[in-house]
């Protein structure tokens, strides 16, 4: 195996810390995705789904990038295409140069660490500022991401204060709040500055144009509504035929990514601003990358296209596990990204990662869009294997190894003297500490099992045996545990009830009030807030109109919000005035019952930015829009709200991080707080 890789996995293993960071926050993740997945009742089910809706895309790629693009041009968004790295990043440099931009702020994105987007960009004399809080930390640092969905996983506390206090001239701490509070305000100085907001595209619909972002912490909406030009970067393969085939992903994505029903925020991006909007970039771009990807599309490896990046088969490797993500020197780490850097970057240099795995077959089953990655891994062993290895020696393996297995009686007994055999090595609860070469590369990092003293038919024999007893025993109980199945099960669906609930599972408060006493109410609640200042929705809305009336009755400051047409100083003057206000008032256009969600969408006197610059943001909902889910939503007004707005924002709950040590946080970018009043 490579002999740098070998390195920097001793490393990793030596690593005490890394190894606690890395069995403490997948383990959480694996868990709470099992769970959200049992939610889901039909959980295998959408998996298929899921499988069905990405081969579609892969098996007729060209045809859905057609249709995408066709539909991106009738938006109004500039389309580019890249062939490779190299394309995509002068395409950007030259967009970013045409607009004189000194200072870019980029979300997090996979895509750009592939083509190595910053050093482009620096090269060219503009500054990229990661906004994601584990990104930003990473930069600060000059390291790589160490996890597709956690980038700063393998840092301690103390780290990151003392990258804060040496990059940032922050006093030292090791308060994660005080660090998380800290980063909000030096990036929210970038976001007001920079001239163009840099995104990656988690999907992208084909039959609408649509970009879809998902994110926790708030970083991709500001990118993409503040700075007046946003550039999208997306691999070709990221695409979705239909809203409804986006609604199938929306479910799966977040449940397998950290274990959430949907992430804090959804971005449903169709357009630049339009006539009469409140706010958003004048210009939008998209970069389409190919990067060899359609070479994978037309390969017996194609199916490695499907993934979704949600990171979940990191999660559960046991590879990964110990080594971490940056042992794998490559943006792309665990099993998807043994597969996917040989494919995309070389076998060559690339091929070893293959070699990396138990091939047990977990990150197969927790794949939300089914790919069956340890056939995939088999396939780059083999052809690596094929360029490097000395046949001779794998001939002679190979000729012991079928003499002993052809005969079960010699195999069996072979594997008694075997164990016998191991017996001599030291041991600790039955495991063996070390074993001579070969398998002290095993040993070095972790114990190695006994081997079993029974044979598999004789252990099977056994087992079969215990089976038919649970059998007979539980035939005895059946009649209590019918009875018990039978029972009918009643299911009030109170959408109100489950909007509530769902609400303050992520961290979100909930507030019921009759229409008539809603401003009142608003009244209460600002004035047990510490601030007095206000930003509101300047919605042209009589039940609105009569609310912002009554706060001005009560003192309070309006900020009557609507940047200025045009790219010219006003905006970021405007801009940076609303970032100085305390609480974001706006009415949703619909809820979503199953998890808590609020919809709004960007249009004539609606800001985006009041649910998402104030600290506080208090959101007026109607009981008649909450929908059970976000299909039912689709179904009925979804699809028209999401063609109509030049940008559709799906909120549930504050804006939140756990990039540092894996320590919840709230109000990282967007609001610390979200009430909503239920009318
Ligand atoms: S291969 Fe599957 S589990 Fe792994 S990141 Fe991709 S979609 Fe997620």
């Amino acid at each position: 195996m490579n002999a740098n890789f070998q390195r920097r996995v001793r490393d990793a293993i030596d690593n005490a810390f890394l190894q606690e960071a890395l069995s403490n926050s997948p383990d959480r993740w694996r868990q709470e995705w099992g769970k959200r997945l049992d939610e889901l009742a039909v959980g295998d089910e959408l998996r298929e789904r899921a499988q069905e809706i990405r081969r579609d895309v892969i098996e007729n790629l060209n045809m859905y990038v057609g249709q995408f693009i066709s539909n991106l041009q009738k938006n109004g968004i500039h389309i580019h295409r890249a062939s490779d790295a190299a394309n995509a990043c002068a395409t950007t440099v030259r967009i970013a140069r045409s607009h004189g931009a000194k200072l870019v702020t980029k979300s997090k994105s996979m895509l750009t660490e592939e083509i190595e987007l910053n050093r482009a960009l620096s090269k060219a004399g503009i500054w990229p500022v990661e906004t994601d809080l584990g990104e930003f930390i990473i930069q600060l640092r000059g390291e790589a991401p160490a996890h597709i969905v956690a980038p700063a996983i393998h840092l301690r506390r103390e780290d990151v204060a003392e990258t804060f206090s040496q990059k940032l001239g922050m006093t030292y701490t090791t308060e994660i709040e005080d660090m998380t509070l800290y980063a909000r305000a030096v990036l929210r100085e970038k976001f007001l500055n920079s001239e163009v907001g840099i995104s990656g595209v988690n999907f992208g619909v084909a039959e609408t144009g649509t970009i879809c972002l998902v994110t926790n912490e708030g970083n991709g909406r500001m990118v993409t509504t503040i700075p007046p030009v946003h550039i999208a970067i997306m691999g070709l393969e990221r695409l979705l035929p239909t809203l409804d085939d986006l609604g199938v992903m929306l479910q799966l994505l977040p449940r397998a990514c950290t274990g959430q029903k949907i992430t804090a925020y959804v971005s449903l991006i169709q357009a630049p601003r339009r006539e009469g909007d409140s706010d958003g970039p004048q210009e939008r771009h998209l970069i389409l990358v190919d990067n060899g990807r359609q070479d994978i599309a037309g390969s017996s490896m194609s199916e490695i296209l499907y993934c979704i990046r949600c990171g979940a088969c990191l999660n559960v490797c046991p590879v990964y596990r110990q080594i971490g993500g940056q042992a794998y020197a490559s943006p792309y780490s665990g099993p998807i990204g043994a597969v996917v850097s040989p494919s995309l970057f070389g076998i060559k240099q690339y091929g070893h990662l293959a070699m990396a795995s138990t091939l047990c077959g977990a990150c197969h089953e927790v794949c939300p869009v089914n790919i069956d990655l340890p056939r995939y891994l088999l396939r780059i062993r083999e052809k690596y294997t094929q360029e490097r290895i000395n046949r001779r020696w794998v001939k002679w393996i190979l000729k012991i190894y079928e003499w002993l297995i052809l005969i079960p009686k010699r195999y069996s007994m072979a594997q008694r003297l075997g164990a016998r055999l191991l017996r001599v090595l030291p041991r600790k609860e039955g495991w063996y500490t070390w074993a001579p070469p070969p398998l002290s590369a095993w040993t070095r990092a972790r114990h190695f099992p006994p081997l079993a003293t029974q044979s598999f038919r004789q252990q099977l024999r056994d087992l079969v045996q215990e089976r038919n007893f649970t059998a007979a025993v539980s035939e005895q109980n059946q009649g209590v545990v019918s009875a018990e199945r039978e029972r009918p099960q009643e299911l009030e669906h109170d959408l109100v009830r489950d909007f509530s609930d769902n609400l303050t599972e992520v961290g979100g408060e909930f507030i019921e009030c009759n229409r008539e006493i809603v401003a009142e109410k608003v009244v209460d609640i600002l004035d047990q807030l510490p601030h007095r200042a206000l930003f509101t929705w300047g919605e042209n809305d009589a039940f609105m109109f009569d609310l912002l009336q009554r706060l001005k009755e009560n003192g309070f400051e309006i900020i009557d919000f609507h940047i200025p047409e045009g790219m010219d100083k006003h905006r970021q003057a405007s801009i940076s005035e609303v970032a100085t206000a305390d609480i974001g008032i706006t009415v949703a256009l619909a809820g979503l019952a199953d998890t808590g969600t609020i919809i709004h969408a960007s249009g004539r006197g609606r800001s985006q930015l009041a649910s998402l610059l104030p600290p506080i943001h208090v959101a007026v909902l109607p009981a008649n829009k909450i929908y059970p889910t976000m299909e039912a939503w689709l179904q009925d007004h979804g699809k028209g709200m999401i063609n109509s707005s030049s940008c559709l924002s799906l909120i549930s709950g504050p804006s939140k991080s756990a990039d540092i040590e894996s320590t919840l946080t709230l109000g990282v970018h967007g609001p610390a707080r979200v009430i909503v009043i239920c009318v």
